[in-house]
């Protein structure tokens, strides 16, 4: 089945590269315009170009550093000019921190919460007008299966993947109360074979890494990106039109122990 948000209009953050990019085409492949945005410009460039080689015109980029405040209105107010509306937004910028709490420091901390918390803030509250005079939305948040099962070594992902399960809720009841139209939900991946991963993988190749990873989950492997891009897919389809507040577990099992 194609074109399931076909007519959309979908801004994907931390799209140069994973599961970022991996939803951007996506949801190309199945009918929306798609405005990437990241802080690697080369790797953006590179993704932008691709999506544009299959789709033409399907595709544009933005240089967009999530913890800016005021690029964040840039970037969605350009958008919107470029391809005249936003119906899709997905918080997906993220970085990793395998520090325990006495590993951690203050100011790693307060980055990793920047970027993987405060980001979702900006992205929701600039987002919603422009989802409002669109004719209303989906908001996809991407936490993390760590945004539910703490870690020893994960202090700080921890508490901001946390955070945004639980704000995600906080945003979908003020939206559905105001009846914007507009839905918020949560992705909670468990490991997905992407570069973020490159950081737990210490002396191991990647392949020896993603292999004993896999070990920890139930269906035996980790995931592939196209694993969570169809679960985003669905989210960002009027298909999940009635889906709110909502925790969409994708970890192969792993949350069922
Ligand atoms: P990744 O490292 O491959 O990609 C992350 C992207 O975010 C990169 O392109 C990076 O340049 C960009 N980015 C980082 N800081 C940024 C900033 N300040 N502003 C804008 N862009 C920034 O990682 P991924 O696996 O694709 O992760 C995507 C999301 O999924 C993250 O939020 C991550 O926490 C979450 N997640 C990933 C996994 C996994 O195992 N891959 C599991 C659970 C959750």
């Amino acid at each position: 089945m194609t074109g399931r948000v076909e007519g959309k209009v979908a801004f994907v953050t931390g799209a140069a590269q994973g599961l970022g990019q991996a939803m951007a085409v996506m949801f190309a492949r199945h009918g929306a315009k798609v405005a990437l945005t990241d802080i690697n410009g080369l790797g953006l460039e590179a993704a932008v170009a691709g999506i544009n080689a299959e789709l033409p015109g399907a595709a544009i980029g933005f240089e967009h550093d999530v913890t800016d405040e005021a690029r964040w209105q840039e970037v969605l107010d350009d958008t919107v000019t470029r391809f005249g509306g936003l119906h899709i937004l997905v918080n997906n910028a993220g970085v990793a921190s395998t520090r325990s709490v006495e590993d951690e420091t203050y100011e790693n901390w307060r980055k990793v919460h920047a970027i993987d918390l405060d980001s979702v803030f900006f992205g929701c509250k600039y987002a919603i007008p422009h989802m409002r005079s669109s004719g209303g939305g989906s908001i996809i948040n991407i936490s993390s299966i760590s945004g539910i099962i703490a870690g020893h070594n994960l202090a700080a992902y921890n508490s901001a993947k946390a955070a945004v399960r639980h704000f995600t809720k906080s945003v979908a009841l003020h939206c559905a109360r105001r009846r914007y139209n507009i839905r918020c939900n949560s992705i909670h991946p468990v490991f997905v074979a992407t570069p973020i991963l490159d950081g737990l993988t210490g002396s191991m190749s990647r392949e020896e890494a993603h292999e004993k990873l896999g070990r920890q989950v139930p269906l035996g492997r980790i995931g592939e990106p196209d694993d969570i891009a169809y679960g985003a897919l669905y989210l960002a389809s009027d298909e999940s039109k009635f889906m709110t507040g909502a925790e969409l577990k994708i970890d192969g099992g792993i949350s069922a122990m």
